[in-house]
């Protein structure tokens, strides 16, 4: 393989990647073992699934069971992937929740359940992990999953989209601060894609027309379409991109 080409392995990386057992976070970790890494898949059920599909690739994967909206899931996270990995060099923090209501509805507790898992567990687990690079001075990559909504307002996700405009912001203000220590802070803002989290959109024959009617590329994304970029920012080959949010999203921001 050309050097170019060897920026892009990530052969004796390892990664950890929320939200492993379904939809993007599935196939980014796909993604990551196919590129080489040890892919440390974190949910709150099994990962069967995905363990599969990188088996098949002859890649590595293991499952660690953590509920992403306690902030105490970040030390279990890590002791158990440090018992089985000298170093995290990769965090993609992807899981998340989305929840629909008229604005005005809005229950407290909605609100806060999409802030602690969207946000403050992205926060505070990518701030633990930076402590342990910046201590060995080697940096890593974060790759935060924002969206749509970290550009737009969005319908009736009032708190997703304060979540994902703000993952977005802490992506640049992390990279501000991180970037001198060789930490690459970017993000990935899927478009419309189908997953569990647009199920109920897909549903309504209405919205999933006009979604679909606005989408340049003509189709809704898949967990597939994202796989590039994640392999991407978590490489070599994106050492000085710092702060950014690709949009993986058939044009949808274009329009
Ligand atoms: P998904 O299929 O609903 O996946 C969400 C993932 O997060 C699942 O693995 C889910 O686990 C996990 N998760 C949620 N709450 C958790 C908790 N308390 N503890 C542990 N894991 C938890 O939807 P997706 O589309 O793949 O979403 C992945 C990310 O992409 C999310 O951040 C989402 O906001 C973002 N995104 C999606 C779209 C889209 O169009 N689909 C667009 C832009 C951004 P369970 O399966 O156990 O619930």
């Amino acid at each position: 393989m050309n050097s170019i080409m060897n920026k892009f392995s990530l052969e004796g990386k390892s990664a950890i990647v929320t939200g492993a057992n379904t939809g993007l976070g599935q196939g980014i970790s796909v993604a990551l073992a196919a590129a080489g890494a040890h892919v440390f898949g974190v949910a709150r059920r099994s990962c069967e699934e995905t363990a599969q599909k990188v088996e098949a690739l002859d890649g590595k994967f293991t499952e660690v069971m953590a509920d992403m909206s306690k902030l105490e899931s970040i030390e279990t996270i890590l002791t158990e992937v440090k018992k089985q990995t000298q170093r995290i060099d990769i965090l993609v923090n992807n899981a998340g929740i989305i929840k629909r209501c008229d604005a005005i509805d809005v229950p407290v507790e909605d609100w806060d359940s999409v802030i602690d898992i969207n946000l403050r567990m992205v926060y505070f687990l990518s701030q633990a992990v930076a402590k342990d690079w910046m201590a060995d001075g080697k940096g890593g990559k974060i790759i935060n999953i924002c969206s749509m909504l970290s550009f737009q307002g969005g319908i009736r996700v009032p708190a997703y989209t304060a979540s994902k405009s703000a993952v977005m912001g802490i992506t640049r203000a992390l990279a501000n601060e991180w970037a001198k220590h060789g930490i690459n802070v970017n993000g990935i803002a899927p478009g419309y894609m189908a997953t569990n989290n647009t199920a109920q959109l897909r549903q309504d024959a209405e919205r999933s027309e006009d979604i679909l009617a606005r989408i340049p590329a003509a189709r809704w994304g898949t967990p597939e379409d994202v796989q590039g970029a994640a392999i991407f920012l978590a490489s070599a080959a994106a050492d000085y991109v710092n702060g950014y949010t690709v949009a993986v999203d058939g044009g949808w921001l274009a329009r």
